[in-house]
């Protein structure tokens, strides 16, 4: 079962991702933190985040497994990771890597932008997780605060309104809900409500993808007896 998880940012999808594969006990995959991969790897070498031709060669060989996550949850390294998602190319370079774990045997839990849309257009279920941007802001604020970060939740919510207008608003991939996605919104949600709400949603989808029991065969008519 391939589960597609798309929304806005802090919208409690990454959350949401990781508990949903943890109970369906599925690998999962943040995308974002890939496109923040290459965001840091370019600001480290020194490459302009919009250098598309430089940025989707670093995009070729990035390995998370080179990166320390709580770096790449960065402000800085978000905001600049919306920048390199917008080039095609980089994009083009991520294809293949995020298909091939949503194709995995006994399937995957993926979420981003744009998984529901162009990297599993086939999953079985796609959800879109959304917020108020207030409310995202708040949480925003309460995350990165709580990393260290001096920010204020004045330009938490100018950087995020930035950032949903880049991602919705690019040319290639723009973040949307699929047409099929079930919509959650998590604004007066709180992390167990929203698991709660998904599996419910899950379930509902597999009743329907269940392989339909056969029929049990016809009895045979008895020959009878000649007389
Ligand atoms: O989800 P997260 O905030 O970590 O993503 C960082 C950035 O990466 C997003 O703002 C978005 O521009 C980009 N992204 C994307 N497609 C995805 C996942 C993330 O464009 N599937």
């Amino acid at each position: 079962m391939i589960i597609a998880i798309d929304g806005t940012t802090s919208s409690g999808k990454g959350t949401l991702a990781k508990r949903l594969a943890a109970h369906y006990r599925l690998p999962h995959l943040d995308t974002g933190l890939l496109y923040r991969a290459v965001a840091a790897s370019a600001l480290t070498k020194g490459i302009g985040v919009q250098d598309e031709r430089e940025c989707a060669l670093l995009a070729e060989h990035i390995e998370l497994s080179d990166f320390d996550e709580r770096e790449l949850r960065g402000a800085g390294v978000g905001a600049a990771a919306s920048v390199v998602a917008s080039l095609g190319a980089v994009r083009r370079a991520l294809f293949e890597l995020q298909r091939r774990f949503a194709l995995k045997e006994g399937g995957a839990v993926l979420d981003g932008r744009d998984i529901g849309t162009v990297i599993a257009p086939d999953a079985d279920v796609k959800l879109w997780i959304d917020a108020s941007v207030e409310e995202r802001a708040r949480r925003r604020f309460k995350e990165l605060s709580g990393m260290g970060e001096d920010v204020t939740q004045e330009s938490v919510l100018a950087q995020l309104r930035e950032r949903d207008a880049r991602d919705a608003g690019r040319k290639d991939a723009p973040m949307k809900p699929a047409d099929d996605a079930v919509w959650i919104d998590t604004t007066a949600l709180d992390p167990d409500q929203t698991l709660a709400k998904a599996v419910e949603i899950v379930e509902a989808k597999r009743l329907v993808l269940k392989p339909k029991a056969k029929a049990p065969a016809k009895p045979r008519a008895k020959k009878q007896p000649k007389v």
